[in-house]
């Protein structure tokens, strides 16, 4: 089995791709839900509704997130009857969040309400949150609190962030599903995610690191920082903040405690060849993906860094 774990918008890319090269039964998808953010009434989980709609094919691929195609009628509606405008939800993405918010107002934990939206929407493979409990990234900067969505899209990740917490996250389980995913795993793969705020609420859930630490299968990590910056959004900053550089070692000591394979773009190859060590491999490749034969690619690639010759001959549905 693998197991991926995933942000929204970059992770959804290697999870499309490692879709083509694992078997669907064979996949299990582990989501960040530190962004989960209640808006107009409704429970909206952005890195699974990009994860879900990714796998989906529904994914917009103009705006990196919500469905493609969707109209955005009821958002201007909102905005005429005094909404804030600054979160967008589309008109079809909202179908989602209406499905979500009913099925946990019926009292199903957040796994089964994923689980059911994944097989509506036709995927096979195993899709979980982090964990059913709420876990909220918070991050603080001189003047205030901010949520995630606060800082990244109201504030489009413009001001100065001095910590980030992960507000209920001691008390948080993992959802049923993610140790036991983990320790069955015979490949562990990190997509090129945020480390602070799409790996890092994960890892602070009581139990997912030492599964991590403990696992048989290896770890591989694809660094989100290509070039010595992240190829979109705050990670960069945000790590430099936690005291790492924003540079592939900055990536490798974010994930040291359970690391093997760090794979790296081929822009960053002179570091990598600094950065190897007996505890750490680091391979480099193409990490950028814009095509889905990239996407492939880089699933095929991280698959066999963590050296799992009989799950790399699959070639897809
Ligand atoms: P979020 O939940 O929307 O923040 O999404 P993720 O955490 O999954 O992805 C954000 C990260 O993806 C950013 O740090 C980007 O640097 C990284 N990223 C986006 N596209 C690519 C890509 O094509 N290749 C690599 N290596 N990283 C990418």
């Amino acid at each position: 089995m693998v197991v991926v774990f995933t942000g929204g918008t970059g992770g959804t890319k290697l999870v499309q791709g490692l879709q083509q090269v694992v078997a669907p039964e064979e996949l299990t998808v582990i989501v960040n839900t530190g962004d989960d953010i209640e808006w107009w009434g409704l429970f909206v989980s952005p890195d699974i509704d990009s994860v879900l709609y990714g796998m989906a094919g529904l994914l917009s691929t103009e705006r990196g997130w919500g469905v493609e195609g969707d109209s955005f009628r009821c958002l201007e509606r909102m905005k005429r009857l005094g909404q804030a405008p600054w979160f967008s939800l589309g008109d079809l993405d909202l179908a989602t969040h209406l499905t979500r918010t009913a099925m946990l107002r019926a009292g199903k934990p957040l796994g089964e309400a994923t689980a059911e939206l994944a097989a509506k929407m036709g995927i096979r493979a195993r899709v979980l949150p982090m964990s059913d409990d709420r876990v909220s990234t918070m991050l603080d900067t001189a003047k205030d609190t901010l949520t995630f969505q606060e800082y990244f899209v109201r504030e489009r990740h413009q001001v100065k962030v001095h910590t980030v917490r992960f507000e209920g996250a001691e008390r948080a389980r993992p959802a049923p599903g993610v140790l036991e995913s983990v320790a069955a795993a015979d490949a562990i793969v990190l997509a090129p995610s945020n480390p602070v705020t799409s790996i890092g609420p994960m890892l602070a859930v009581p139990g997912i690191l030492d599964a991590l630490r403990t696992a048989k299968a290896s770890i591989a990590a694809v660094s989100p920082i290509v070039g010595g910056a992240a190829v979109s959004g705050p990670a960069g900053e945000l790590m430099k903040m936690m005291g790492w550089p924003s540079t592939i070692a900055g990536v490798a000591r974010a994930y040291e405690d359970f690391l093997d394979v760090l794979i790296a773009d081929r822009a960053d190859e002179v570091e990598a060849s600094h950065l190897n060590s007996k505890t750490l491999r680091v391979v480099c490749t193409s990490t950028i993906m814009k095509s889905m034969d990239d996407k492939r690619a880089l699933a095929r690639f991280a698959l066999d860094a963590c050296a799992t010759p009989q799950i790399t001959g699959f070639a897809g549905d």
